[in-house]
């Protein structure tokens, strides 16, 4: 069991737990990130990093990436620890300021406060909806790569018509004995240019795509074989296969979070507006996951919603019944936290 120490513990890597780390710096706190996805930067990662954003204070437009590449930059002088792909299971409460976090790595993080950004829950892959079909996961059937070593000279199967089937499909292409991209209809989630690549080097035989949806699978001593594919013709085929790899999108599932045992109001967590506490001590909740009387679910909410987070728990921790508010423009305190000169 891999074990660690900080201030806070962070759930959630999303545009507010990330400016969550920077709020916390300022006041001298330390901070370790989780999230179960692999990168940083939650929902503006993972379902719209190109499109703009426009109400982003002081940023009149700028890409949800470019904003969570920013977020980084301004969380970084305060050295976060970040540990992705990893999903909190467990909050333990051992005193007001000790608590333990339980990740589904087993990883242990002791802290002494918890601050809850977690969105819409966890984001997790949308799996095959096949019975028994997971049994192969991790071994023949993937959905997301990591080592794309791993299927060289493979006959690969591909499923989705989102930029990450198309994107990885022409990568697979290069150094797989052969590429079959399936997916349920030809119009596709992905970057023009993508679709017409992929389209001729299937015209060139150098891969092929094939429209359908997977109704069945076979196996052969514990091994997955093939694929039946069921198309609008009709027609049932087979098709032949070393590797499966699933890229049909990711959904956020609330998850572990409803067992930790805080007031909850349809599934957001109750917080008090003064703190952002919850209804456990040292337990706090920001971003889209809290809820409270005239809550939005919008990224500059959850950053106003992070200072009050911070300043509660420097409070808390340092036993202040009030800590003073230092500008980042001219306190000498704030500019030896940065590091800035
Ligand atoms: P999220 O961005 O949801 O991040 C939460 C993170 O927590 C996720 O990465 C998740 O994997 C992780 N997590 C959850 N549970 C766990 C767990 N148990 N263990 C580990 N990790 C966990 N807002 C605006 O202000 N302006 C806009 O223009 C705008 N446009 C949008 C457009 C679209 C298409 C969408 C979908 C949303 C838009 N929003 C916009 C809303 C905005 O994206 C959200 O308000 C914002 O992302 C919330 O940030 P967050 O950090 O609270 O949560």
């Amino acid at each position: 069991m891999k074990t660690l120490t900080t201030d806070v513990v962070i759930i959630g890597a999303g545009p507010v737990g990330l400016f969550q780390v920077f709020e916390l710096g300022l006041q001298g706190l330390t901070s370790v990130v989780i999230d179960s996805l692999p990168e940083v930067g939650g929902q503006c990662s993972e379902l719209y990093p190109d499109k703009p954003i426009y109400d982003i204070p002081a940023l009149p437009n700028a890409k949800a990436s470019q904003v969570i590449d920013n977020l980084c930059l301004q969380a970084a002088p305060f050295d976060p620890t970040y540990l992705l792909g990893e999903r909190v299971e467990d909050i333990n409460k051992l005193s007001d300021v000790s608590f333990s976090v339980t990740t589904h790595k087993n990883t242990l993080i002791h802290c002494r406060a918890v601050i809850i950004a977690a969105g819409n829950g966890a984001f997790s892959p949308v799996k095959l909806k096949l019975p028994l079909i997971d049994k192969f996961e991790d071994k023949q059937l993937f959905y997301r790569i990591n080592n794309i070593e791993h299927f060289k000279d493979k006959n690969v199967v591909v499923l989705g018509g989102g930029d990450a089937a198309l994107d990885w499909s022409l990568s697979l292409q290069k150094i797989a004995n052969s590429v079959l991209l399936i997916h349920r209809s030809t119009k596709f989630k992905a970057a023009t240019s993508s679709v017409n690549e992929m389209f001729a080097l299937c015209e060139q035989l150098k891969m092929q795509f094939l429209c359908g949806q997977v109704s069945d699978f076979q196996q052969e001593d514990n091994k997955l074989t093939g694929l039946t594919i069921s198309s609008k013709d009709g027609i049932k085929r087979r098709v032949e296969l070393d590797e499966l790899v699933i890229f049909f999108g990711m959904s956020p599932k609330i998850g572990p979070i409803e067992n930790w045992q805080l007031a909850m109001h349809q599934h957001q967590i109750k917080v008090d507006t003064q703190s952002f506490q919850t209804s456990v001590r040292g337990i706090y909740a920001v971003g889209d996951i809290n809820y409270y009387p005239g809550k939005r679910k919008l990224i500059l909410s959850g950053f106003h919603e992070t200072a009050l987070a911070a300043f509660s728990i420097a409070e808390t921790v340092l036993e202040k019944d009030r800590i003073p508010t230092l500008y980042t423009t001219t306190s000498p305190v704030v500019h030896q936290r940065m590091g800035v000169t």
